[in-house]
């Protein structure tokens, strides 16, 4: 599994990332959480193309 990184810039809240990821991404990918190091499943994806998910341990977004 990849490791993941945290989406820049931060999100306040898991609503906030929802707006700038709107669509949602059907495959997904998973990634390593870079924080909890749980498995964090993307996906999201905003409307230039970056995939994104939501640690929901680390209330926190993460990347590729
Ligand atoms: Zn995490």
């Amino acid at each position: 599994m990849n490791q993941g990184t945290w989406l820049q810039p931060r999100h306040g809240s898991r609503e906030a990332f929802e707006k700038d990821y709107p669509k949602i991404e059907a495959n997904g990918l998973d990634v390593t959480c870079p924080g909890c190091r749980d498995c964090a499943r993307l996906t999201r994806r905003s409307p230039l193309g970056k995939i994104g998910g939501w640690c929901k341990r680390c209330n926190r977004g993460v990347g590729t």
